[in-house]
């Protein structure tokens, strides 16, 4: 054993982490085997790709994580190892020598030092060396969108500009280019504000972090080697997807040629962080002295909960459910509350949020005092929750469904995450849709299950998405009605991909893009939306509908037994990411199976329309003074 970069990562949450764990001591100088060393990474490295996938499930909700990354990522690998292999070969057009990158295997460039008895120890994904230059590379498979969108200004409601500038495939923050004239875009004020974000370990920090700790080791053993000769020539980078690369549909060997695009992006960039990382190691070498103490204490007593537990992210320590957090109520718990990011103002007029509640033992939505309370919809959360009752706004509900044009199409995309882009046109992370479910409502409550429903699969795992459009269109009159979804924003975004990357369908998409509804709209709210129909003052700000069962959320897994017996149990296919698993083993069944897990997912989609246009009848029933059992 050794510590590794992981290792590391975790060690250092808390005090109790290294007690739980039970390491033994005597093993921290033991040699470790490269497959140990793997196994002990890919569990890190599977988590950074969920979060690349996007955190939450489609329908909002916090999905168990080991389900997520054995069943999803297992389908997805093929991918993200093109991201590491694109990642070396562009490494070396960018930087220039050579680059030792060997998709994860044991060719790739190691460091470790002993120091206190321990051993720190980390691989390189990208080693790449020239004449002048050694440059440490940290692959991640995330998009450069994730830092070029730290922006700032001069004042508030001024252009603002990103904080960082690219040059020749690599991004710099503009404070470190030499006669950048930073004021002209920003104020220096503002640019700190932005770029100590990147400072935040917990939060956009994170991959940088984890950079810096391979400094730390890489620093370690030029130190413990009397190489530091070498340090300056060291330079340490973050190679990510590049948001603005357009796949031009281009094959070779029947494989995607990512060659530079039309505006001559690589599919890979790279982000200059020697500055950050530098910064970052005062903190690591307070950690260092910190994990030492904590592997001579074994202390494995109660420790505050913090943000360091990575609660409901893909960092979530894998302790928290089953020991630290593990008295926390699944249901309307002090974190039901919705909307509740500045949390409460105690009688002191001190602040008190998040986990923070827990730690002070106020574990169930009532144990909040309710002089506490002071939102409206924290106070019917709250009446609900102690009277199990139901709030309705009848009102508003009713004006909002007579808004609903007829007829209503409820439309649900199933789609692919791909990190890699596959088809003409498409770009990293973009969500291409594999198949949609259509139900038409065609007046209110006349749908049937069946005759009004269709369904486009695709077929195989090659570009199918124009006939989806042509199949969506000749159903929808893009001239009428109301395009429907839980989450309409999903559906948007990706008709507006389809009129962007297939221009000779634009017209009809973008009407039916205008015809956008949202399901949440009627049970949760939407300002703007009410406000356009009438409504005003307090009746802006309050939910329309809640009931305890939701638990503080509207996600459709909530609300879909609240307004009907359906239930997505005795499916196949349960959830979303089961259908991306399905799709992504197209090529790996037999034909008999293939048909099988086709009509599963016929079945999933379905269901997914159907519970909307039993939610909405639920609905005006309810409204009409009928009660929903
Ligand atoms: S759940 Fe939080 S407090 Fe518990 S061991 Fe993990 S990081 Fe520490």
């Amino acid at each position: 054993m050794a510590i590794t970069k992981t290792n590391f990562i975790n060690y250092t949450r808390c005090q109790r982490y290294v007690a739980l764990e039970n390491i033994e001591k005597e093993k921290l100088l033991s040699d470790i085997s490269f497959e140990e060393y793997q196994k002990e990474e890919q569990e890190n490295y599977l988590e950074e790709l969920i979060e690349s996938m996007g955190e939450m499930s489609e329908d909002g909700s916090y999905q168990d994580k080991v389900n997520v990354i054995n069943k999803q990522l297992e389908a997805m690998m093929p991918y993200y190892k093109k991201v590491e292999e694109e990642a070396g070969r562009i490494s070396e057009i960018t930087f220039g020598g050579k680059s030792t990158y060997a998709n994860k295997t044991k060719d790739q460039t190691s460091f470790d030092f002993k120091e206190n008895n321990i051993r720190y120890l980390c691989y390189v994904d990208i080693f790449n060396e020239t004449e002048k230059e050694i440059n440490i590379i940290e692959v991640k498979a995330t998009t450069s969108k994730k830092y070029t969108d730290l922006q700032a200004s001069i004042k508030r409601g001024e252009k603002k500009y990103s904080i960082f500038q690219k040059k020749n495939n690599i991004y710099y923050l503009k404070g470190e280019i030499k006669d950048y004239p930073l004021e002209q875009e920003m104020t220096y004020e503002n640019y700190e504000k932005e770029k100590n974000k990147l400072l935040d370990k917990y939060e956009l920090g994170k991959y940088i972090y984890d950079l810096a700790v391979q400094r730390f080791i890489i620093e370690g053993e030029y130190k413990e080697s009397n190489h530091t000769h070498l340090l300056p020539k060291v330079h340490y980078y973050l190679a990510v997807l590049n948001q603005n690369y357009i796949f031009d549909g281009e094959y070779k060997d029947g494989q995607p040629n990512y060659h530079k695009d039309e505006k001559k992006e690589e599919l890979i960039t790279f982000f200059s962080f020697d500055t950050i990382t530098k910064e970052y190691l005062k903190i690591i070498t307070k950690e260092q002295r910190k994990l030492e103490e904590n592997l001579k204490k074994l202390d494995a007593s109660k420790c505050p909960l913090g943000e360091y537990c990575g609660y409901k992210k893909n960092t979530e320590c894998k302790y928290f459910k089953a020991v630290c957090g593990n008295h926390i109520p699944e249901k309307n718990s002090s974190l039901s509350y919705i909307r509740n990011g500045f949390g409460f103002l105690k009688e002191d007029k001190t602040k008190i949020k998040g986990l923070e509640l827990i730690n002070e033992n106020y574990l169930n939505l009532l144990d909040v005092p309710e002089d506490w309370i002071k939102r409206e919809n924290h106070k019917i959360q709250r009446e609900c929750t102690k009277n199990h009752t139901q709030f309705i706004h009848k009102e508003k509900i009713r004006a909002a469904l007579k808004e609903l044009e007829y007829p209503i199409y409820h439309l649900d995309f199933e789609t692919f995450p791909c990190p890699v882009p596959r088809f003409k046109g498409e770009w990293p992370y973009i969500q291409s849709p594999f198949e949609f479910s259509l139900h038409i409502e065609h007046s209110p409550g006349e749908c049937d299950k069946e005759k009004d429903n269709i369904i486009f699969l695709a077929d195989t795992m090659e570009d199918e998405r124009e006939e989806m459009i042509i199949q969506m269109l000749k159903h929808i009159d893009p001239e009428k009605g109301t395009l429907f979804a839980q989450n309409v924003a999903f559906e948007k975004a990706r008709i507006k991909e389809m009129a962007q990357i297939f221009p000779q369908y634009k017209e009809p998409l973008m009407k039916l893009y205008q015809r956008g509804f949202d399901l949440i709209w009627l049970l949760d709210n939407k300002k703007e939306f009410y406000s356009s129909i009438g409504f005003k003052g307090k009746e802006l700000e309050t939910m329309n509908f809640y009931d305890e069962r939701l638990s503080g959320s509207f996600s459709i897994k909530k609300t879909l037994p609240v307004f009907s017996d359906l239930s997505y149990k005795d499916l196949t296919i349960q959830n979303g990411t089961e259908a991306i698993v399905e799709y992504a083993n197209y090529k790996k069944r037999s034909k008999e199976e293939l048909q099988l897990k086709k009509e599963a997912l016929k079945i999933y989609c379905q269901q997914d329309t159907w519970a909307m246009v039993e939610i909405l009848n639920n609905l005006r029933e309810l409204v009409n003074e009928k009660v929903v059992n």
